[in-house]
């Protein structure tokens, strides 16, 4: 059994005191443990502070870059043996492991390029100058600088990889210093992934620290420079906001929550077509894939009254037929859910949308795995509900089943009634759209861009290069308002800005730009 260590004030510790099992979700064997007891929280992050923050100030955008990409090569170095650990701990198949890891190497290194791009500077500009007086002598410019405290990072149980990758990526390159935080029960890989990263040495020393197990007091010692990402429960994220630290410093937050995404299918998409063949997939995917633990997996799809038989009679094939089982037998695709926890949430859930909806595939999510024992893991079968009258069904836009489950709900067809049904939710992530009608598209798209952080437009000219809505992109933003936590991460730039402060700069124009001059 693993006894999973942080990395706090430059070196591995371990913690004292209460500890969380890490478990094999498909055989119920307990394969390490860690807790945080005794770590001195102030004292890690005084240490980022004082040491990674000024290392990282001291190097261009183009050498952090230089940073990213090499943590991307040396995670790729160790990418089989990081599977074999998410298949261990996480409950993936090899194709979820691939999905959370190759995301982790891909967002670093898509940093690093930015980083490389943004080339020999230590400040960034934003946006135009503007003259301010009569001449250009008194002109305005706004810029962009690392904040000076440390990045704390609380990352959900879905994505240990990736989670912690994008994450610091964004930090890192902003010029900012990362304690990152993996939720308990799946730390292997991000446990594994940060000794990589140690063992080879590719970061300045308190450049990034690691805690593992429980953030305890971590969060009292943050201060106004200070930011905290958080992803996880709404539940939590609302404790996390309301910290009285956090709130009488003004700790710069940004949350990524709960999310109820929904797929809408338009009138116009005839069975057999490839914008139909695309949706079919996507939706299937999303159920599937990492066992439904997604944040952006869809969970409600609009259908058309006219396309219900054909939608029904399609998932229905795809998904009946999926072999779930433990993930190390190779003809397993989909494995157990991630923790006991999250399989009494999962049922516990269907038994609730069960309440105020129809079965349609998968019943209340009984299944027999393959090549498991008797009683043993988390399993769940895929699960579709029908809601013929989806208002009626409160449940289904207020209660984010974080498993293979999603509900269809019935429309006429009009964009105005899908957007409203989409925006029952409250806010998402992600919707995703599939029509090849412009006029439609062209109702569809300003309605329920305000309800969601991404809409994925699925059409016949992409579906063939499409990886579906479920995959966060680290050129567009990721997060969503409302219930989806309001928050904004990735999106090249963009996601920097969270780990920089925005100054407004009031000075004669030449002085201005002598002073913001690369180099
Ligand atoms: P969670 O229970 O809220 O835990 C998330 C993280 O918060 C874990 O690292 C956890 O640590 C930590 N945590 C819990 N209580 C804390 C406290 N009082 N102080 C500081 N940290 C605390 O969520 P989860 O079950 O891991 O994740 C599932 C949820 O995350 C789903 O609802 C899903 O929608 C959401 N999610 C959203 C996104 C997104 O990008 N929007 C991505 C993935 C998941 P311990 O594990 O040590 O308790």
């Amino acid at each position: 059994m693993k006894r999973l260590e942080s990395y706090v004030c430059g070196g591995w510790v371990a913690g004292q005191g209460p500890v969380t099992a890490l478990i094999n979700p498909s055989t119920d064997e307990v394969i390490g443990e860690c807790g945080s007891g005794g770590i001195d929280m102030a004292a890690a992050l005084a240490y980022a502070r004082a040491r990674g923050g000024p290392a990282l100030r001291e190097l261009t955008f183009a050498q952090r870059g230089q940073i990213l990409r090499a943590m991307s090569k040396v995670l790729h170095g160790g990418r089989e043996e990081l599977i074999a650990l998410a298949i261990e701990n996480g409950g993936n198949t090899r194709s979820d492991a691939k999905f959370d890891i190759d995301g982790a190497i891909f967002t670093l290194s898509s940093y690093g390029e930015l980083g490389h791009a943004l080339g020999d500077r230590k400040l960034l500009v934003d946006g135009e100058g503007v003259q301010l007086g009569r001449t250009a002598r008194f002109y305005g410019e706004h810029v962009l600088t690392p904040r000076r405290g440390v990045a704390v990072h609380v990352n959900a149980f879905n994505f240990p990889a990736w989670g912690l990758a994008e994450k610091a990526a964004t930090a890192l390159l902003a010029g900012m210093p990362v304690v990152s935080k993996p939720a308990s029960a799946t730390a292997m890989v991000a446990w594994r992934m940060m000794q990589i990263f140690v063992d080879a040495k590719v970061l300045p020393d308190g450049a990034l620290s690691f805690l593992c197990g429980s953030a305890g007091k971590l969060l009292d010692s943050l201060a106004g420079q200070d930011v905290l990402a958080f992803t996880g429960s709404s539940v939590t994220a609302r404790t996390l906001r309301s910290g009285e630290g956090v709130v009488a410093r003004s700790v710069h937050v940004n949350v990524e929550a709960d999310s109820l995404n929904a797929a809408v299918l338009a009138p116009d998409v005839a069975p057999g077509s490839e914008t139909w063949n695309l949706f079919v997939a996507d939706v299937s995917r999303d159920i599937t894939q990492k066992t439904g633990q997604k944040c952006t997996a869809i969970r409600r799809v609009m259908v058309p009254e006219s396309r219900l038989a054909d939608v029904s009679e399609a998932l229905s094939a795809r998904l009946t037929s999926v072999v779930v089982g433990n993930p190390t037998e190779e003809s397993v695709q989909m494995g157990p859910l991630a923790t006991r926890a999250q399989l009494d949430d999962v049922k516990s859930g269907i038994a609730r949308l069960a309440r105020e909806t129809e079965a349609l595939v998968g019943g209340e999510g009984e299944v027999k795995p393959r090549g498991v024992a008797e009683g043993k893991g988390c399993f769940v079968a895929p699960v579709v509900r029908l809601a013929r009258d989806p208002r009626a069904a409160a449940s289904v836009h207020e209660h984010e089943v974080f498993g293979p489950v999603a509900t269809i709900c019935v429309y006429s067809g009009a964009a105005e009634e899908a957007a409203e049904l989409v925006g029952l939710g409250d806010g998402g992530l992600v919707a995703s759209i599939y029509s090849d009608e412009r006029d439609w598209l062209r109702a569809a798209v300003p309605a329920m861009a305000p309800l969601n952080g991404r809409l994925y437009l699925g059409s016949e000219k992409m579906a063939s290069q499409s990886p579906g809505p479920g995959t966060v992109m680290p050129q567009l933003v990721h997060g969503g308002p409302g219930r989806a936590g309001g928050g904004e991460e990735l999106g090249g730039l963009r996601g920097m800005s969270l780990y920089q402060q925005r100054t407004a700069l009031q000075g004669d124009k030449s002085l201005l730009a002598a002073i913001l001059e690369p180099g």
